[in-house]
């Protein structure tokens, strides 16, 4: 897979025909084949160290922030009492470096295929990494989609920060995996799942926003701008047991100086809310 070209990374992909994110390259330090995937570490000019999976960029240093804090921070601060929660994917670590920031958090549990990751993760992204040695996370070496069906009623949350669905991640964007999430929640429990993108993958999300719909009794589509994801912007896939639940409107407010406090970079209360207001096009795509 040789994706580097004069000194350039090169993000060519089917699941964004015709566009590519391009990244000038300072040094590769890791290239290798994990059990599962294709493995890039490099040092970008710009963007710090970048974590490249089957040809798809997972997270850059330089703005990996933004979906970090928007898919752990948006369910938690949609949950009215957030005490267990489920990773699945994460392997660079900074969602659970997000999820540990909540004082109401008791456990941490990260259900993860590909070890080679987690391992690259805490040696080139140790910003990311850092929330790995929290005594309050465990974390599991499997596929997700098997683990989801051993845990029922577990969790008041459950994030999954995966790949593409092109890969090992290709369970993950199914209605049984959701279904499975369903069983793995506590009453009243929220999920929150890496959603793809509103430029490219609208079919998709209408598909999955019509089995969520069949599945629970609330759902919600997010998104976060991001530079160096396809089309500059990522979305999430929110959905509750709780019909009480106003996905727009946060349990919990922030102030300024619980940001600061928290080392926000990118989530606030407003721009919580903000991130549910779609774009015409979108809005009336989802809504047929
Ligand atoms: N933020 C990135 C994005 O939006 O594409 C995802 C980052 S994280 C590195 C994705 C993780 O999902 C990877 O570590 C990958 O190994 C993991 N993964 C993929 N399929 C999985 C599965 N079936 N079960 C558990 N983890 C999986």
């Amino acid at each position: 897979m040789n994706l580097i070209e004069d000194g350039w990374f090169h993000e060519k992909n089917k699941l964004w025909p015709g566009q590519c994110m391009s990244l000038k390259v300072e040094k590769v330090l890791y290239h290798g084949k994990s059990e599962y995937q294709d493995v890039i570490v490099f040092k970008s000019a710009n963007h710090g160290n970048v974590l490249v999976l089957d040809g798809v960029i997972q997270c850059t240093e330089r703005d990996e922030f933004s979906y970090q804090e928007m898919i752990a921070h948006i369910p938690l601060f949609s949950h009215p009492n957030p005490e267990h929660i489920l990773v699945i994917g994460g392997g660079d670590g900074g969602v659970i470096r997000e999820i540990i920031k909540h004082d109401t958090v008791k456990t941490v549990t990260q259900c993860e295929i590909d070890e080679d990751v987690i391992t690259l993760s805490k040696k080139y992204l140790p910003n990311m990494a850092s929330g790995y040695s929290d005594p309050r996370v465990t974390t599991h070496i499997g596929d997700g989609f098997k683990f989801m069906a051993q845990h029922p009623g577990t969790y008041d949350v459950i994030i999954t920060d995966s790949s593409d669905p092109d890969g090992p991640a290709e369970s993950l964007f199914q209605e049984e995996y959701y279904q499975l999430m369903k069983m793995a929640l506590k009453p009243n429990g929220v999920l929150c799942c890496q959603g793809e993108c509103l430029w490219l993958h609208l079919d998709l999300i209408r598909k999955m926003k019509e089995f969520c719909q069949r599945n629970f009794p609330k759902f919600a589509y997010s998104y976060t701008t991001i530079p160096t994801y396809p089309s500059g912007q990522i979305g999430f896939i929110l959905c509750s047991l709780n019909e009480d639940t106003d996905f727009p409107e946060p349990e919990r407010t922030l102030s300024e100086d619980e940001i600061d406090k928290l080392k926000l970079k990118y989530y606030n209360s407003a721009i919580h809310k903000a991130s549910f207001v779609l774009p015409q096009f979108a809005k009336k795509a989802l809504a047929k």
